[in-house]
């Protein structure tokens, strides 16, 4: 098998008449990471896979396969293969047909191809369905005759653009364990596309979360979560309550900043006066005094709560009116609708570059 490369975007932009669907993305990936492109409709991601796949060419910038700039190299000669939205499988041919095509056209031998396609197909999980037509098929098995389809000519870095949007959610679980299994077993890179962040939290070593043809943010998953660098990670990944604030001192990496839920403490540099947001998480806040390691946030008056299996999400008005979210364990919440006091844990506190 051919070893999976690392790859890189240095300052890649693609604009179309009056568009700019990619801006100025720079990234860098080591070889055999899950790497997942995460972002609303609209925010570049099929724009990027498709040019690291070589079929759109970029406005500006570099595209880096390994060693090689493949900037300008046809699809065809890159060592990717792709997994479309759609699956675009062949209906006319059987599936073994459909995953052995890409080798065929290579003119590699058909006895070699019968047996990479049987070993392709027992990956995915559908041994014994080569000779079946493709009509024949359910969703989820196309699904998985595309994604061996893509597999079987061994790419060092494997495309995948929404390739579960078709799929029921529990369908949708399995495949994602089913592809992390794959890659895991195959050391190769996948990037993977998709507008779910809770796929991209389930199956990414990497995930890189895109907006308006930008880079929001980039990380691992449980990095990328707790600790979002802009307004819009923030509130794309989960639920924040963002506050506006004023720095009313600073020193040593840490901040007080005037708040409407009052003072509170945050990690970072800026000066003072200085006018900042703060991210708060919704789990790190509870109803109660603050104690060791919390901050009081004021009181809150309850308007909404909704039962969401093992917590609450409850929305409140503070006393200067602000509006807070919070999710806490249902045994929690005071009974009473006067307003009571609440708490964040220090670290739920996140001070916003944006
Ligand atoms: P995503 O996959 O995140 O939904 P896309 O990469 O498909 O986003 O699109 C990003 C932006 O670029 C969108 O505004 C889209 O309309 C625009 N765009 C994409 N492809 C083309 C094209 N061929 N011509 C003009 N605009 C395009
Ligand atoms: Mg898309």
């Amino acid at each position: 098998m051919s070893a999976s490369a690392e790859l890189r975007l240095e300052r890649v932009s693609k604009r179309y008449d009056g568009v700019t669907a990619v801006d100025d993305v720079s990234f860098a990936v080591p070889p055999g990471s899950y790497v997942v492109l995460l972002g609303p409709s609209g925010s570049g991601k099929t724009t990027v896979l498709s040019m690291l796949g070589g079929f759109t060419s970029p406005t500006e910038g570099r595209v880096f396969i390994g060693a090689d700039d493949v900037t300008a190299m046809p699809p065809a000669l890159r060592p990717t293969a792709t997994v479309f939205q759609d699956y675009a499988l062949f209906p006319h041919l059987s599936v073994a047909g459909n995953v052995g095509f890409g080798l065929s056209v290579r003119g590699m031998a058909k006895r070699a191809i019968a047996g990479r396609v049987d070993e392709a197909l027992r990956l995915v999980g559908l041994d014994g369905f080569g000779p079946r037509a493709i009509g024949a098929t359910s969703g989820g098995q196309r699904q998985r005759i595309a994604l061996a389809r893509a597999l079987v000519t061994e790419p060092a870095l494997l495309l995948l653009d929404e390739p579960l949007g078709a799929l029921d959610l529990r369908l949708r679980r399995q495949m994602q364990d089913e592809l992390r299994r794959i890659q895991r077993s195959q050391a190769r890179t996948f990037v993977h596309v998709t507008h779910d962040q809770e796929e991209a939290m389930a199956i990414a070593d990497l995930v890189v979360i895109m907006n308006r043809g930008r880079i929001e943010d980039m990380g691992p998953p449980d990095r990328v979560y707790e600790r979002p660098r802009t307004r819009f990670s923030a509130n794309f990944l989960g639920e924040s309550t963002v506050l506006e604030g004023t720095v009313a001192k600073a020193a040593d990496g840490r901040l007080a900043v005037d708040t409407p839920c009052g003072r509170l403490v945050v990690e970072g540099n800026r000066a003072r006066g200085d006018s900042v947001a703060i991210a708060l998480r919704p789990e790190a806040v509870r109803f109660g005094v603050a104690g060791p390691g919390e901050q009081a946030l004021g009181v809150l008056r309850i308007t909404g709560q909704v039962f969401q299996g093992s917590f609450l999400r409850v929305t409140g008005t503070g006393a200067s009116g602000f509006t807070l979210l919070a999710k806490v364990a249902p045994h929690t919440v005071p009974a009473s609708s006067d307003p009571a006091p609440i708490a964040v844990r220090d670290s739920g506190l996140i001070l916003l570059e944006d």
